[in-house]
């Protein structure tokens, strides 16, 4: 097994301690094998070690993204993810896609719902070597009454559509979870919220009943369960149904907020899409809308999640990635900017967020996310002290070194790719063309 030895770096061991100067990491085949100042080599070991020599830069644990939909393929419009989208090509775009956030620095991700049911596949086909990505953990299709969920009335009565599948009743709760363990699904993923566009806002579309059925079927086949809750009862009964983790929680209120305290539910609040559309999105030619929603659920729901963090509830660090304001690759540390800037965290905290505490998020506490023996080779290699500014960890040009279970990674550019046919929608125009308009 190959050896190899980081040696003088600064190491951010991803437990919140303060980075160790002058310190040695040691690998051994996927594993770290030793930590330390001036580690010695085994003999049998140092003809072969290659040694990297990390005086002046930051070695830490690779970053996980615990909320990342890596087929979705990045559409600008609900219309384009369920109209335009077919499986072959899904499939192939995501195992391209998934590439750029490994060399984004993300050693480890959660595919919480995609389309097609093809996360598990690119799952296995990491493991198996053919494709080359983080380590995943994957969802399958959304859980969905017919209600509603994110895409108003794409959402159809029954089956599956875009990243839904609709459940219209407890019989078919239970049928869809063990279709989707049956299928490969690490996780099932229920949307307790959604958008029905006579209503403004998202309302919640299932009961705490049938909450409980999804949970209790899961558990039984030793699956988790993790809910999109945008409201504040739906995120209390999600809590008290079973749900494991809890995404986006907004408008938290005091019962809710006690719940996950008491059960110490992690949560994801997965605000890097509203911040990006918020202070980044007229650059993109999105509408200004974003801003005041964003606004107002970091004002109701960063304080109740600051008051969480505080009680000992982890905070997970998701980056949505997989929408046009999210592309792969690009905002996989975003979340622990909004974390220092928003709540408050320190760079460091925001930091075990997206390490140590995010490996819950996978299942894979103790197994990565640190710096430490026994812990998988899943390393970044850095310039400058991401401990002192956040947002180093968002710009790839800073980046030395990466090993993701102990094989260094290619972090050269990913080659340009052109647009499939018919991979966006088009449009006549962005406006009618009335007489006004034309004669102005
Ligand atoms: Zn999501």
């Amino acid at each position: 097994m190959k050896t190899v030895l980081i040696a003088g770096g600064n190491v951010i061991d991803g437990t919140g301690s303060a980075p160790q100067t002058n310190t040695d990491v040691l690998i051994k085949g996927d594993r770290i094998i030793g930590v330390g100042k001036n580690l010695s080599i085994d003999p049998a070991d140092s003809a072969s070690c290659e040694k990297i020599d990390a005086t002046g830069l930051t070695v830490m644990p690779g970053l996980i993204d615990a909320h990342v939909h890596v087929t979705l393929g990045e559409p600008r419009t609900n219309d384009e993810l369920f109209m335009h989208r077919d499986a072959p090509t899904s499939a192939i775009l995501a195992a391209y896609n998934v590439r750029k956030i490994l060399k984004a620095g993300v050693t480890s991700m959660l595919d919480v719902d995609g389309i097609f049911n093809i996360g598990p596949a690119l799952r296995d086909s990491i493991n198996a070597g053919i494709v080359e990505g983080p380590t995943m953990r994957s969802g399958s299709y959304a859980l969905m009454t017919a209600v509603g969920g994110t895409a108003g009335k794409l959402i159809p009565d029954s089956g599956t559509a875009g990243y839904a599948e609709v459940v219209r009743n407890k019989e078919e709760m239970v049928l869809a979870v063990r279709r989707q363990v049956k299928e490969g699904a690490d996780i099932i993923k229920i949307h307790v919220t959604g958008s029905i566009p006579t209503r403004s806002g998202e309302i919640q579309v299932w009961t705490r009943d049938e909450l409980k059925v999804v949970c209790d079927t899961a558990h039984d086949l030793g699956v988790r369960v993790t809910a999109h809750c945008r409201g504040d009862k739906a995120t209390l009964d999600a809590v008290m149904a079973g749900v494991d983790i809890i995404w986006h929680a907004s408008f938290l209120g005091d019962a809710a907020l006690e719940a996950i305290i008491d059960k110490k539910v992690p949560v994801g609040p997965v605000f890097t899409f509203l911040a990006n559309l918020s202070e980044y999105g007229h650059k993109a030619g999105a509408t200004s809308t974003a801003k005041s929603i964003f606004a107002g659920e970091l004002e109701h729901t960063g304080a109740k999640l600051r008051e969480a963090y505080d009680a000992g509830v982890k905070l997970l660090s998701g980056s949505e990635s997989g929408f046009s304001m999210t592309p792969y690759g690009h905002w996989h540390a975003r979340e622990m900017e909004v974390f220092v800037q928003h709540l408050g965290l320190t760079p460091l905290q925001a930091i075990t967020c997206a390490t140590k505490d995010n490996a819950v998020a996978l299942d894979e506490d103790g197994e990565t996310g640190c710096i430490s023996s026994g812990y998988r080779a899943d390393v970044l290699i850095l310039d400058g002290d991401p401990s002192k500014n956040v947002s180093l960890l968002g710009d790839k040009s800073k980046f030395r070194y990466l090993y993701c279970r102990g094989k260094q990674v290619d972090l050269s550019p990913m080659p340009p790719r052109s647009l499939f046919r018919g991979e966006q929608t088009s449009s006549w125009s962005d406006v009618a063309l009335t007489r006004e308009i034309a004669l102005s």
